[in-house]
């Protein structure tokens, strides 16, 4: 008989995996969690049914959400990561070399765990000694801060739960806050086809914060529509035009899907996207 995981992407849209294997399957208090062994994208991480993460693609938005934004940072020495718990933004943030501390400000303990025992590839850089697992919720923790850190990185879940307050006007300006003066926020911002009223939203509120905000790309199979796009809001550096130095240390970056020629691309954005970033309809 054939196993088959199936999530609702939108209430007309499904994606569908043939599972090997569950490998594990609980409840925390805060959701949900499964880890399923896939033929498509090998070990999967989905928390209340929806797709986090799968050992095949999850290299695309883990390198997309970390890179552009320490690559345009000067030099970052401390990173905040608000959410993801799987550990696959840590491992990037980590190649970084000037990167001195790594908090993880994850709400759900069990995720962490769960992916430390099933998700080893994705989750290796959790151990390394610059790394500070900080299990709570991570608006209390940027609210705790002043002028800490030189990246926040909120690696959410989708806006329902515990992760609503994480797309809030209140939050990015508490993060504003908790960063040093050359700091940038990055954001997952979910899909431009299926969200677009909250990519607008988003792109609105940090604008209204921050003097530099921009949108990127990448593509990212599992999730919803295949595109997804991510929020940076930056008080002085522009990530769309780093300098040939810190290009030059990108180059060095061992990764997959960005590379320095995509840290320019990524932000060319297609003419309905940019439309709503200006603003404009949200269809
Ligand atoms: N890459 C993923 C995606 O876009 O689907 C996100 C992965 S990561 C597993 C998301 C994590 O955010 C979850 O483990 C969830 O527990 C955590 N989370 C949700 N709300 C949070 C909050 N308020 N504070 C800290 N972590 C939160």
């Amino acid at each position: 008989m054939e196993l088959w995981f199936t999530e609702d992407q939108t209430p007309e849209m499904r994606i569908s995996c043939r599972v090997k294997e569950v490998l594990y399957r609980g409840k925390s208090t805060y959701q949900e969690i499964l880890v399923l062994d896939t033929f498509q994208f090998g070990r999967m991480l989905v928390l209340d049914d929806i797709i986090q993460t799968t050992e095949r693609d999850e290299f695309v938005y883990h390198e997309m959400i970390v890179h552009p934004a320490l690559v345009a940072h000067p030099k970052p020495e401390r990173v905040l990561v608000v959410g993801g718990g799987d550990g696959g933004t840590v491992r990037e943030v980590l190649k970084h070399t000037s990167v001195q501390e790594v908090v993880l400000a994850e709400i759900d303990e069990k995720v962490v765990e769960v992916a430390r025992r099933f998700l080893p590839t994705i989750s290796s850089g959790l151990d390394d000694p610059r790394v500070k697992v900080d299990i709570g919720d991570g608006i209390k923790h940027v609210k705790g801060v002043r002028g800490a850190y030189d990246v926040i990185i909120v690696d959410s879940t989708d806006p329902i739960g515990p992760a609503v307050g994480l797309f809030s006007e209140d939050f990015y300006r508490s993060v504003r806050e908790a960063l040093r003066p050359e700091g940038l926020l990055v954001a997952q911002t979910e899909s431009p086809f299926f969200n677009s009223t909250l990519v607008q939203q988003v792109q609105r509120t940090v604008a209204g914060l921050f003097p530099v905000t921009t949108l990127h790309l990448a593509s990212v199979p599992t999730y919803p529509g295949g595109l997804w796009s991510f929020t940076i809001g930056s008080k002085v550096v522009d990530p769309r035009n780093p300098g040939q130095e810190r290009l030059e240390m990108a180059a060095g970056l061992e990764t997959r899907y960005y590379s320095p020629e995509v840290q320019h691309q990524a932000f060319v954005l297609p003419p309905f996207v940019a439309e709503l970033v200006q603003g404009g309809d949200a269809g």
